[in-house]
């Protein structure tokens, strides 16, 4: 059998990717939700601003796209006028990641070559899934997957790895084949929103629990024909370390105008641009970018000063891994079959 294998996808200067957040309600309620009203407001961004900020964010001369985020973005009643208008721009790709519900029957509104669909799973069934995302959730996101499919929209399935369910990912390639879903992303859960409160720190996953279970899962998903995509989080030895923020382009914006560059600092007031009349703005003072320039040798500097629990150190003092900035991938895309001779 052929074996499908894991690499880095490297950062690309030549590309620029826009996480849109349009608004931070949502229907839901999940137990490590990232949304942080506090430091990113309740508003919703208007229609007009929508299209602003996407000709301010679009860059002709980069492979520019766009991802759409909440909240759950498909509340906003002018998701798909701002899709359009992203293709319109130009945007090569254009993602919506939603909880599953897609509001404002957005399957009938949208054709399936308009945007990609993201749908946010934890768990492969509804007792694992709806303890953590609430009752019901797992019936109405895979019945809209799979509805999504039928319609022949391109579509993945989020995962986010916790203490709470990953002894349960195991069973999620099986159940993405059966759905048809081709394309799966695991994600680790971040010290971020609710996750950050102290309460809830127990659901962070050891460095040994993610290398003994995440790439042997997605080898499986592999096998099974899934395009797996997932953090890399610990860089092999004699790896180089960078930090997106230094050499990629990646823009997080919020409703209340803030831009950040590094997802990890978004529940601090670091962003290091804000929107203002419609320009952008860059901050004075201390922001991420002040952090992005410090070389220490546990790598990327976020982790180590939200994480540290993530870090071992040898007997001699040095770092037993290197921690790799949250935003570099592994995929593993699955082999094509061999021709018969
Ligand atoms: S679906 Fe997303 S935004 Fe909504 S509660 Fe869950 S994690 Fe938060
Ligand atoms: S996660 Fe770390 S390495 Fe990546 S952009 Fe943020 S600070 Fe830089």
């Amino acid at each position: 059998m052929n074996q499908p294998v894991a690499k880095t996808l490297h950062f690309k200067p030549h590309e620029r990717n826009i996480f849109f957040h349009l608004l931070t309600a949502c229907n839901l309620s999940c137990k490590h939700c990232y949304i942080n009203p506090a430091q990113h407001g309740t508003a919703t961004v208007s229609r007009e601003t929508m299209e602003q900020w996407l000709t301010l964010f679009y860059d002709p001369h980069k492979e520019s796209n766009v991802i759409f985020l909440g909240g759950e973005p498909t509340l906003h009643p002018d998701l798909v006028h701002g899709i359009r208008y992203a293709r319109s721009l130009g945007y090569k790709t254009i993602t919506v990641d939603s909880n599953g519900y897609l509001h404002h029957d957005l399957l009938n509104r949208l054709k399936p070559d308009e945007a990609v669909l993201s749908f946010s799973l934890d768990g492969p069934n509804p007792e694992v899934n709806d303890a953590l995302r609430g009752a019901g959730v797992f019936a109405t996101c895979t019945a809209n997957l799979q509805k999504a499919i039928g319609l022949g929209f391109e579509v993945s399935v989020i995962y986010t790895v916790s203490q709470l369910n990953i002894e349960h990912l195991a069973a999620m390639p099986e159940l993405l084949e059966r759905l048809g879903c081709k394309r799966f992303f695991i994600q680790v859960i971040g010290l971020r929103g609710k996750s950050a409160s102290e309460q809830e720190t127990n659901l962070q996953v050891s460095p040994e629990e993610w290398l003994a279970v995440i790439p042997g899962v997605a080898k499986d998903a592999a096998h099974r024909g899934i395009h797996v995509i997932y953090p890399k989080v610990f860089l092999e030895p004699g790896e180089e370390f960078l930090c997106a923020g230094n050499v990629a382009e990646n823009y997080f914006i919020f409703p209340n105008g803030r831009v950040y560059l590094c997802p990890l600092c978004e529940d601090f007031p670091l962003h290091t641009f804000r929107i203002e009349d419609n320009c952008l703005v860059e901050n004075s003072g201390i922001t991420e970018k002040n952090l992005f320039s410090l070389n220490i040798p546990e790598g990327c500097v976020m982790n180590k000063l939200l994480q540290p629990g993530n870090l071992e150190y040898k007997p001699d003092g040095s770092p037993r891994h290197r921690i790799s900035c949250c935003l570099l991938k592994q995929e593993i895309r699955p082999e094509p079959p061999r021709k018969q001779k």
